[in-house]
């Protein structure tokens, strides 16, 4: 069912973990909402179906040709179109009121950045967008009026807290770790991980890069400096503390002390619901937390010696500039050799140390100028080995 007050929304990346989350609040939400867009890359099928189910306006495939898929597998009223500048045109097209950004990795900037420039209101699950260009998207925004209303479960939890006070008026902003599958591993234990035992969460369902990246905290690395970008706080306003029950999503602290939390079980749904219902609240789909029965909440600092990455993230998020890009990019690569077993998994930190200590910083980088170092870091790391790793710092050119 979908009304003529329905909320029209383009999901870029619509067939992953995100995107089928919110395919889930957009059935429940009662003609609240309905799909003008949907996009995925690869997974016809499952975009096939999806269309069958919602009937968006339009589906973009990025990595697929029309022979490769099916004749007649798209209802005959959807229009179906190929490749990323598709993706960006529908982006930044009037006919959506807001685009959810789920595709993952530096892909998801180009869609993301069009919207940007459209002046639309982005739902933010591809945090790399942040990482990757974060200043310069945040000067888009301010020009074309173009608003962020995040889905990470953490700047969410943010997001909430920080109506309760003002900018001034906050001491720091917690983010929350669940530390991931090895969180209690020794450095021993560590080196002999594998793919297979770090694609195993504990708390959360998620793509296979973000849970890559969760077990390293590289995921938590990405956060500060998506939190550092999209509230406009410096680095040293911003803290980790693990938790390992994924029930407090952050937290902001304010100057006088008093900490505001957001709490629910883990969901991406509600996340995915609050950033498209906000500023109202809806009646939720997720669980909720059972407090008729017993249950405990830690909270413990991280370990930066086991889970190096962490140091990056407050590194990349001090500095600006090139940094995040080539963090970024350099830990793509990592991710995906690490999946193929071409590295260990404390090498994927490793690697992203030594790509970011040989790279050309520049401080005040244009779009074209982070867009070439995301290109030169993807080719170092991919062949990166230990042998060639270097400690030099940022603004050495070369190892
Ligand atoms: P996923 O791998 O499950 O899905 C990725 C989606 O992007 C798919 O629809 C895929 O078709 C599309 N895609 C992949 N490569 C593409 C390319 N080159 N061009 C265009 N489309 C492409 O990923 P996910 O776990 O849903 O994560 C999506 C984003 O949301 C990531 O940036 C991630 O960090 C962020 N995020 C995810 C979660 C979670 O719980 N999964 C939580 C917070 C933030
Ligand atoms: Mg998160």
């Amino acid at each position: 069912m979908t009304t003529v007050d329905s909320k029209r929304i383009a999901l870029l990346g619509a067939t992953g973990s995100i995107g089928t989350s919110c395919q889930d609040v957009v059935r429940a939400s009662q003609g609240k909402l309905q799909f003008d867009t949907l996009t995925a890359h690869s997974r016809w099928q499952e975009l096939a179906k999806a269309c069958e189910e919602f009937h968006p306006r339009c589906a973009v495939l990025t990595g697929v040709r029309p022979q490769d898929i099916a004749a007649n597998a798209f209802p005959s009223d959807v229009r179906v179109l190929y490749g990323a500048d598709a993706v960006a045109d529908q982006a930044a097209s009037s006919e959506n009121e807001i685009v959810v950004s789920a595709i993952v990795g530096a892909a998801g900037l180009f869609g993301t950045w069009a919207a940007v420039e459209a002046g639309k209101t982005i739902a933010l699950a591809n945090k790399e967008t942040l990482v990757v260009a974060g200043p310069l998207i945040m000067q888009l925004a301010d020009r074309t009026g173009s608003k962020f209303i995040p889905v990470d479960s953490e700047h969410s939890a943010i997001f909430q807290a920080l109506q309760c006070g003002k900018n001034r008026e906050v001491a720091r902003l917690i983010l929350t770790a669940s530390g991931g599958p090895f969180r209690t591993r020794s450095q021993m234990e560590l080196e002999r991980v594998t793919s297979a035992d770090a694609l195993d969460h504990p708390t959360w369902d998620m793509g296979p890069k973000i849970t890559i990246d969760s077990a390293t905290m590289m995921n938590k690395s990405l956060e500060i400096i998506e939190a550092r970008w999209l509230f406009g706080f410096p680095s040293e306003q911003i803290d980790v503390v693990v938790h390992p029950q994924s029930i407090v999503h952050s937290m902001v602290e304010f100057v006088d002390g008093s900490i505001l939390a957001q709490m629910s079980p883990p969901d991406m749904r509600l996340p995915v619901q609050y950033a498209l219902s906000w500023p109202q609240r809806w009646e939720g789909i997720s669980p909720r937390l059972d407090l008729t029965q017993a249950f405990g909440l830690t909270f413990e600092p991280p370990d930066r010696k086991r889970f190096p990455a962490l140091d990056l993230g407050f590194e990349v998020a001090r500095l600006g500039g090139t940094a995040g890009a080539v963090l970024n990019a350099a830990n793509e690569v990592a991710v995906s050799r690490f999946l193929r077993d071409e590295l260990s998994f404390l090498e994927i930190a490793r690697l992203c140390r030594s790509i970011l200590s040989a790279h050309d910083f520049d401080a005040v980088p244009t779009l074209d100028g982070v867009l070439r170092l995301d290109h030169w870091a993807r080719e170092e790391a991919e062949r990166w080995t230990s042998l060639t790793s270097c400690s030099q710092p940022f603004s050495s050119p070369t190892c």
